[in-house]
């Protein structure tokens, strides 16, 4: 195949009438789907609908068709249609101002699960094995069980974890977080921690070091993905932190402060709302380790050529620094350049 076919793109017309919230009447902005009946509105009007079903502790029913929904989330698909048909026709945008009021209704971050279509069961007389079956039926451990004085009703909004799979009621009247700040997904360790709930052999829980304050949480190894998963750099800043007599932790902890002091350049942080991230932020494991591989990129880049081991004082850099992709496919390459450096050309092929 020439590099030129590989480049076309299909080209479909789309009328952007198509692409109109039924709420609003604007075209979609953060596009979110209902399902089972999958029609598209904007976050924030969809979430300001769901508010106030709440409010009146009815089912929620699609604003369009009326049927029940069962389940909301972010489509990411549309999305990219949404902003395609604003960059196309750029009369259809709405104002800044309207955008900004219309993100602060919308609380549609990771999937909802809005109507299991289950109802908790009246008790009744039976058999141990009954009573087992029932439990696994209900989707959550506070759904049919006061926990920590609270108890779902059929119309409460779960929340699926990210982490285990197991589901839990989205909650604002509470302090624990349900979310990760930095990926937006929902995650149940810190939930379940707070409602003293730690395991149960019905419902799927996370423990809550999954899902703790990036203070809290303790590092003994260095990630995967760090310095852009080159295991020669990762072997370089291992041995940089033992040379100096200190731990991987002692490290993180010195950067977890200079973060929370703000001096550091947040822009490769591959994290969502970086800007809001601080050391009482919960974080879920993988984005924990995304803000330890960041770090140690700051760790390195601000450290004297000369408290390097004496094999890495030598290199030289790469051109393309990180952004070399030379260094996953070569070894050498990867062996005998620093790429934990900043590129001095565009990235390459
Ligand atoms: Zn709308
Ligand atoms: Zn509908
Ligand atoms: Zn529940
Ligand atoms: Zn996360
Ligand atoms: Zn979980
Ligand atoms: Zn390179």
């Amino acid at each position: 195949m020439t590099e030129e076919s590989c480049k076309k793109q299909l080209k479909i017309c789309l009328d952007a009438e198509h692409a109109k919230c039924s709420i609003c009447l604007n075209v979609w902005h953060d596009v979110v789907t209902a399902a089972p009946c999958l029609h598209n509105f904007c976050n924030g009007c969809f979430s300001e609908w769901l508010r106030r079903s709440q409010v009146k502790h009815s089912n929620v029913l699609c604003p369009q068709c009326r049927a029940v929904v069962q389940f909301v989330g972010r489509n990411h698909f549309l999305h990219n249609i949404e902003e395609d048909i604003l960059q196309t026709d750029s009369s259809l945008k709405r104002s800044d101002e309207e955008v900004a009021l219309l993100d602060t209704y919308a609380t549609i971050k990771s999937p909802l699960v809005l109507n299991t279509g289950r109802k908790p069961r009246r008790k009744r007389a039976r058999s141990p094995q009954d009573e087992e079956s029932d439990v696994v039926d209900l989707p959550c451990p506070q759904c049919g069980t006061e926990l920590a004085g609270f108890q779902c009703n059929p119309n409460t909004i779960h929340l699926q974890c990210q982490g285990c799979g197991g589901m839990m009621p989205s909650r604002t009247n509470t302090s624990a977080p349900q979310h990760c700040l930095g990926c937006d997904w929902a995650f149940c360790g810190a939930y379940w921690h707070a409602q003293r709930v730690t395991e149960s052999n019905s419902h799927p829980v996370c423990s809550h070091e999954t899902f703790e304050t990036i203070s809290d949480r303790t590092i003994t190894r260095i990630p995967l993905s760090a310095h852009e998963n080159n295991r020669h750099e990762q072997d370089i800043t291992a041995r940089c932190i033992g040379q100096m007599g200190r731990t991987l932790q002692d490290v993180i902890s010195d950067w977890i402060t200079k973060l929370n002091n703000r001096e550091i350049d947040r822009s490769r942080m591959l994290l969502n709302h970086a800007a809001m991230i601080t050391s009482g932020t919960h974080l879920c494991n993988d984005c924990y380790d995304k803000l330890v591989s960041f770090l140690l990129y700051w760790f390195r880049i601000s450290m004297p050529n000369h408290y390097l081991p004496p094999d890495a004082t030598q290199r030289a850099d790469c051109w393309y620094g990180y952004a070399c992709r030379t260094q996953h496919h070569c070894e050498e390459h990867a062996r005998k350049r620093n790429h934990v450096c900043r590129p001095t050309r565009g990235s390459h092929m």
